[in-house]
């Protein structure tokens, strides 16, 4: 069986770690590929920060802070503080020790002429991590957010931030009057993404932000339509569980795009897949079926109505064995959804 995941940083990671456990438990010789969020990407002191391959990175290499939620473990910041000293990054963003480490080697190959693809393997090598990552595309295409800004030069009335500013900075509380991700028309999916998609038996959509991660992932062009061609079956994990974003702060970028934080709302969100593919219409349903949570078990009704397959499981991922009972889950919701159509 070939496994596709799309996901993101830290809520990516904690699901994956729990597919890669189901997977060695009971699925021998089953591959995971995860197509990994760019958007959070950004140059920070010359150097090339990706924060969602990194959470990949630390918590399927065990080399991850388990209580802090992200970083390195037994990391230190020495360099960052001099960093700050000289002003070449800023006060509300640290880089550990460890972590520069990996920023370093990444920015070293990147200007070795490598592509992020080739960075990505090669930084993955050094440890035995059970599943194959890959950026979901090789351009960069860093989420930026406009917000208002009645001081804005030039009249417009609007500031563009990065999107790390806004998160780490302000955490999330300026509102958003969109997203704007820089270079965009020029980006296509990395080849590894369209190679485990075009080669899926089943396609898993982490409980990820599902618009700076998942929303980023599938707003590159061709990639919307290479998931929605995909032989595999696609099953969703809300992110969103009884209205609120278990971990972290996703209701502020649902809020952005006009979707309620609800498990129901994103599945709406992200659509039924369309089994017959209409280019014409611009439809890009998504979803063959979509795992929410047993307290939000009274919408499944609804969704089964309009063509999602639906069921009400456990979503909290406490520990490992709590993620990869739900790794199970989707992973047999979806040979299921096979098995039916
Ligand atoms: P980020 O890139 O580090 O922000 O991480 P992701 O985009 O991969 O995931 C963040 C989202 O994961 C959060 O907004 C939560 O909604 C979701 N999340 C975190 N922990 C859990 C969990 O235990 N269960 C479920 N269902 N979702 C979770
Ligand atoms: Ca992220």
């Amino acid at each position: 069986m070939r496994i596709a995941v799309l996901a993101g940083g830290v809520g990516g990671a904690r699901f994956v770690r729990g597919v890669r456990q189901e997977v060695s438990r009971n699925r021998q010789g089953a591959s995971v590929d995860v197509i990994v969020n760019t958007g959070d990407d950004w140059w920070l002191a010359g150097l090339r920060i990706t924060p969602d391959l990194d959470s990949m990175l630390y918590t399927l290499s065990g080399q991850n802070d388990e209580q802090r939620g992200w970083g390195r473990l037994g990391e230190s910041e020495r360099v960052s503080a001099e960093l700050k000293a000289y002003g070449v990054t800023p006060e509300w963003f640290t880089l550990g020790d460890l972590d520069l480490g990996t920023h370093i080697a990444r920015s070293a190959w990147l200007r070795e002429g490598l592509t992020p693809s080739e960075v990505v393997h090669r930084l993955q090598e050094r440890w035995e991590l059970g599943v194959t990552l890959h950026p979901a595309t090789d351009q960069q295409v860093d989420t930026h957010v406009v917000v208002a800004d009645p001081a804005a030069r030039e009249g417009s009335g609007e500031r563009e931030l990065h999107f790390q500013e806004w998160w780490t900075r302000h955490r999330a509380s300026i509102p958003v009057l969109r997203f704007h991700q820089h270079g965009l028309h020029r980006a296509i999916p990395s080849a590894g993404a369209l190679d485990a998609l075009l080669d899926a038996d089943v396609v898993l959509v982490a409980p990820s932000n599902p618009v700076v991660s998942i929303g980023t992932i599938l707003s590159i062009p061709g990639m919307a339509q290479a998931v929605a061609a995909s032989p595999g079956t696609i099953v969703g994990v809300s992110p969103i569980i009884a209205g609120s974003a278990v971990r972290g702060m996703a209701e502020a970028c649902l809020a952005a795009i006009g979707v309620e934080p609800d498990a129901a709302a994103v599945a709406r969100h992200y659509g039924a897949r369309s089994r017959v593919l209409l280019p014409a219409t611009g439809a890009r349903g998504l979803l063959d079926g979509w795992l929410l949570d047993e307290e939000d078990a009274g919408a499944v009704e609804g969704l089964e109505a309009e063509g999602i397959a639906a069921r009400a499981v456990p979503l909290w991922m406490r520990d490992l064995e709590r993620a990869a009972e739900l790794a199970r889950d989707a992973i047999d919701f979806a040979i299921e959804l096979r098995g039916a159509s």
